[in-house]
């Protein structure tokens, strides 16, 4: 139901952003990160990255389910919130 990536860390996002072909130009890469947002989908987190196409302009957005990675800051602050059995 969930068609987003699922990342393991942030830096998977722009990894995943630089390998993408723009739609309006057909270049590879040349998307650039203009804004970074988090929003909530199910209850899960997710990243919003808008993009935009340093060739022809072409503005598109690409999410990211980041529950994996809040999931381990959680850890890390020891926390103990919402720990799968
Ligand atoms: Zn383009």
């Amino acid at each position: 139901m969930a068609p987003y990536m699922i990342v393991d860390d942030v830096s998977d996002e722009y990894q995943h952003v630089r390998t993408q072909i723009c739609d309006g130009c057909g270049f590879s890469g040349s998307y650039k990160v203009i804004m970074q947002r988090l929003v909530e989908i199910d209850g899960k987190p997710h990243d919003v990255l808008e993009c935009k196409c340093k060739e022809c302009g072409a503005e598109r957005a690409f999410t990211y389910d980041v529950s994996v990675v809040f999931g381990r800051y959680g850890d890390m602050f020891g926390k103990r919130a919402k720990r799968s059995k």
